[in-house]
C-alpha cells in the first residue's frame, strides 16, 4: 500500500470521517486542492486498492466523527454572516470562526492516531469555506492583511459577530490660530466629565484641529469616536502654515466608509474658516499611521523677534552667515519640564536668514533638524540652549510669534 492510502486507512478504520475532515488530514500533501476533493481523491485511491484486495471499501455513512458534517451547514453560516454584515458598509472581509470545543477535541484525537505533520485544523477550512461562500453572496473579495471587516461565525449556534476596523483618512492641515491645540484637551481639572471650570464641557480647549477636522468625517462614517495622529506638533500659540502638516485621523467603528472625502474637505474648510484648513484627503491604513508616527522631517519657522533696540542688522546678517548645519546643545526646555524626562540633545540648525529688521523687532525664518526647541534656541532658555541666538548677540531676545512654514517630508503635496 503507499503510505498516503495507508495513512488514510489508519484513520477511516477507527472512524467514519466525511471527506473534508479526511482531506484535511492530507492538507499539506498538495497545493491547489479543496479538502473534500482530497478526500475524495485519497478515499477512492484507498478504495481502489481495497477492491483489488476483495475487500470492503470505506464510504462516508453515518455521521463524520470529528466535524458531525458541519460543512453541510456552510450556505446557512455564509447566510448568518451576510445578514450581519448587512448593517456596516465595507470594501472587504475576513471570515473568523469559533467551532465546538469537542470538535477541536475529536479532530486532534484524528492527529494523534495519524501523526500531525500534513495536517490543517478545522478552523482553517471553515474559515476559507464560509467566505467563499460569503463572497458569492455578497460580491465582495475576502482580505486576508487588512480587511475592513471581520465576521466571526460562532458555527454551535450560526451567530455572528462582527468586527469593523477603524476608518483612517490622511491629510494635512493648516492653522490658523494661535489659540487652538493639535487634539482633543480634557479639561485639567475634571479630566474630561465636564465641571464648572469648564462649563460642563469637559474641555480644556473650546475646539482643536482634531475636532474641526475628525468632527464631519466622524459623522459621514457613522463612527464612535476619533484619533489625531499627527507627523509631530506645534506649539498651541504657533501657526501650522505653508503646505501644512500631515495626519491621520482614525474614526472607531465607522458604519459607513464609502464616504466622499472630496465634499468633506470643504465642510471642513467652510467650517474651519480662519481657525483650520485641510489639503488632499484620501483614505489612509494603520500601517501609514505608523510611518507618520516614526517620521523624522526637517521644517523651517518664521519667528518674530523681539530684540529691543540692543542689535544692529549687519551682526544678524554676519550671524547668520555662520549657521550652517549648526549643532546646538538642548536641555528639555524648563516650560514642558514638568512632563518630559530631563534630557540633553543634540540639534541642527540647517540655516537662518533674516527676512526683516526694524528698531524693535526682526523676522527670522529657520530651517531646522526635527525635534528641535525653536523658541528656546531664541532666547535661550536661561541657558539651557547652547549656543542660541540671545547667546550670539550678547542681549536678552523675545519671541513674539512663531510659524511653522513647512514640514519637509518629501511627499509631493
Ligand atoms: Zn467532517
Ligand atoms: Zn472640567
Amino acid at each position: 500500500m503507499n503510505p498516503l492510502t495507508e495513512r488514510a486507512e489508519k484513520a477511516l478504520s477507527q472512524h467514519d470521517l466525511c471527506d473534508h475532515c479526511l482531506g484535511r488530514l492530507f492538507a499539506r500533501v498538495s497545493t491547489g486542492l479543496t479538502n473534500d476533493v482530497r478526500g475524495i481523491s485519497v478515499r477512492m485511491a484507498l478504495n481502489v486498492e481495497l477492491a483489488l484486495e476483495d475487500k470492503d471499501p470505506y464510504l462516508h455513512r453515518s455521521s463524520c466523527y470529528v466535524c458531525e458534517d458541519i460543512f453541510d451547514t456552510v450556505p446557512r453560516f455564509a447566510q448568518a454572516a451576510a445578514e450581519a454584515l448587512s448593517k456596516v458598509e465595507f470594501n472587504n472581509f475576513l471570515v473568523g470562526t469559533r467551532v465546538d470545543p469537542l470538535i477541536s477535541e475529536r479532530e486532534e484525537q484524528m492527529w494523534s492516531i495519524v501523526g500531525q505533520e500534513m495536517t490543517e485544523p478545522i478552523k482553517a477550512e471553515l474559515n476559507q469555506e464560509i467566505g467563499k461562500a460569503l463572497e458569492k453572496l455578497i460580491a465582495k473579495p475576502v482580505e486576508f492583511k487588512a480587511p475592513d471587516v471581520v465576521a466571526l461565525v460562532d458555527t454551535r449556534f450560526a451567530h455572528v459577530e462582527i468586527d469593523v476596523a477603524p476608518l483612517f483618512v490622511y491629510g494635512r492641515y493648516l492653522k490658523y490660530s494661535r489659540e487652538i491645540p493639535q487634539t482633543y484637551w480634557p479639561c485639567r481639572t475634571c479630566k474630561g466629565k465636564g465641571c464648572q471650570k469648564c462649563n460642563g464641557t469637559g474641555k480644556q480647549y473650546q475646539t482643536s484641529v482634531q475636532e474641526i477636522i475628525a468632527g464631519p468625517i466622524m459623522r459621514a462614517a457613522e463612527g464612535e469616536e476619533h484619533f489625531m495622529h499627527g507627523m509631530g506638533r506645534e506649539d498651541i500659540d504657533a501657526r501650522m502654515l505653508g503646505t501644512g502638516r500631515p495626519f491621520v485621523i482614525e474614526i472607531r467603528d465607522p458604519k459607513k466608509r464609502l464616504i466622499d472625502l472630496k465634499a468633506l474637505e470643504e465642510e471642513v474648510n467652510a467650517s474651519g474658516k480662519d481657525r483650520v484648513g485641510v489639503i488632499g484627503l484620501r483614505f489612509s491604513t494603520r500601517e501609514e499611521v505608523r510611518e507618520i508616527k516614526l517620521a523624522s522631517p526637517d521644517k523651517a519657522y518664521r519667528v518674530v523677534v523681539a530684540h529691543h533696540g540692543k542689535v544692529n542688522k549687519e551682526r544678524v546678517i554676519e550671524v547668520f552667515h555662520t549657521i550652517d548645519r549648526t549643532c546646538i546643545s538642548q536641555q528639555t526646555p524648563s516650560r514642558v519640564q514638568h512632563r518630559r524626562a530631563d534630557l540633553d540633545r543634540q540639534k541642527t540648525i540647517i540655516m537662518a536668514e533674516l527676512e526683516s529688521f526694524d528698531q524693535e523687532t526682526m523676522t527670522i525664518f529657520l530651517r531646522t533638524q526635527s525635534g528641535t526647541y525653536v523658541k528656546e534656541f531664541v532666547h535661550g532658555d536661561n541657558g539651557r540652549t547652547k549656543p542660541s541666538l540671545s547667546e550670539l548677540f550678547a542681549t536678552p531676545l523675545e519671541v513674539l510669534a512663531l510659524d511653522v512654514v513647512e514640514i519637509n517630508d518629501n511627499t509631493e503635496v
